[in-house]
């Protein structure tokens, strides 16, 4: 029987993660990349919690996960003083041969999951953007790209982000969702003794998050209750100091070679359905999760999980398409909900919000596999 044939828009997380899934099915993988250089995304840590990693056992890159990044099974809230206000373990989802969860550079999961998609077959092009997509008189899809040779898909799976041209070009433009909020993320020096998640806020409302990501790196998450005016070395520095102990320093010791990186938040949900026919929308092309409980790569291995077990030989492209979105909408809009009650309470505290029992709540959802 012949081999499905694939088009992924986009090598992001998303995109490489459904490539790796769908070329294990048996699938025959094109990716897509419209950067030129393999890896050049922005330097920042993802903080991978216990489902993400999980997933990433269950796609086979777990054990390489863990020797590129830092396993630590603890996370910890300080008080304004510095002191351990709560320490929470993190549950061990991906089984007792693996840690709790993780800290990565970016770019090594990026490494991680384009190295296991290429080995089980799929085909990486980088530099290629797509600029449209057409169905042939046969329903099959052809693929615009500048690369000019113009795949022939039976199945598109648009991972191209979370906003675009081609996007709008296949599910209709939608308003862009007003920026909530904006995170900075840049890479320290590691103080001794850091080995878990930290997490601690001012009395002025900046919040930090720290993870480590190698035996000499920390990932710093900041959140400042109104953003920077400018987003220099010095700002950054300026808005840490208001934290107690080591926390204050990091920004001293930030990788000078490395940007500090804005993520603006804008949390959507892509209108149902997220397919088209042929073609679907994965990762942060259809739900563009908040961070809060790191649920935004999650998501997007999910999506990779259930592509790879709906591809059976012989079934028919448009009903993978529409099998995967039945399973995936309830389950998304569900972490969504949780954690856009938990971004709500980060803007504007409220004392009916228990962020605690929200994400005991979303811990319930995620331990059970999508
Ligand atoms: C600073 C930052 C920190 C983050 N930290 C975390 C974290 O700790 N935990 C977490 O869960 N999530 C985190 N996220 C979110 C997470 O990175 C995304 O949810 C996840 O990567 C899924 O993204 P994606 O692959 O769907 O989209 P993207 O990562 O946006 O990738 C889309 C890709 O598609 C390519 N592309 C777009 N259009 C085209 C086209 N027409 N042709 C060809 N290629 C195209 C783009 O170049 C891009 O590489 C973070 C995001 C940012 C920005």
């Amino acid at each position: 029987m012949r081999r499905l044939a694939i088009a992924i828009v986009g090598g992001g997380m998303a995109g490489l993660a459904c490539g790796l899934a769908a070329a294990r099915a048996g699938a025959d993988v094109r990716i897509h990349e419209a950067q030129a250089v393999p890896g050049d995304v922005p330097s920042h840590h993802v903080d991978v919690v216990p489902n993400m990693l999980r997933d990433l056992v269950r796609l086979g890159v777990g054990d390489a996960c863990v020797r590129a990044g830092f396993p630590y099974r603890r996370v910890t809230a300080l008080s304004q003083r510095g002191t351990p206000l709560l320490s929470l373990d993190a549950p061990r989802l991906a089984g007792p041969s693996h840690p709790a969860a993780l800290g990565m550079v970016r770019a090594d999961l990026h490494a991680v999951l384009a190295t296991a998609a290429m080995q089980a077959g799929a085909c990486l092009r980088y530099g290629v953007h797509v600029a449209g997509l057409a169905q042939d008189r046969s329903g099959a899809m052809k693929v615009l790209d500048t690369g000019g040779d113009g795949m022939v898909a039976d199945l598109v799976v648009l991972a191209s982000g979370g906003a675009g041209a081609l996007r709008a070009q296949v599910f209709g433009s939608e308003p862009v969702a007003p920026a909530s909020n904006e995170w900075l993320y840049f890479l320290a020096r590691r103080p001794y003794g850091l080995d878990e998640a930290i997490h601690a806020a001012t009395g002025t409302g900046e919040r930090v998050h720290v993870v480590p990501v190698n035996s000499s790196i920390v990932g710093v998450r900041l959140s400042a209750r109104r953003p920077l005016p400018a987003v220099t070395p010095e700002s950054v520095r300026a808005a840490m100091a208001r934290f107690p102990g080591a926390l204050g320093a990091l920004a001293e010791h930030m990788d000078a070679s490395q940007p500090v990186v804005r993520r603006l938040i804008r949390p959507a949900l892509l209108d149902a359905p997220w397919t088209r026919g042929r073609v679907m929308a994965v990762g942060d092309c259809a739900h563009a999760l908040p961070p809060h409980f790191g649920q935004a790569a999650a998501q997007a291995l999910e999506d990779a999980i259930v592509l790879g077990e709906l591809l059976r030989p012989g079934r028919a492209p448009a009903d993978v398409a529409q099998a995967w979105f039945e399973r995936r909408h309830p389950r998304v809009k569900q972490v969504m909900s949780i954690a856009m009650r938990a971004a709500h309470w980060d803007e504007a505290p409220d004392i009916d919000t228990d962020f605690l029992r929200l994400s005991r709540e979303l811990d319930e959802v995620v331990r059970t596999p999508a």
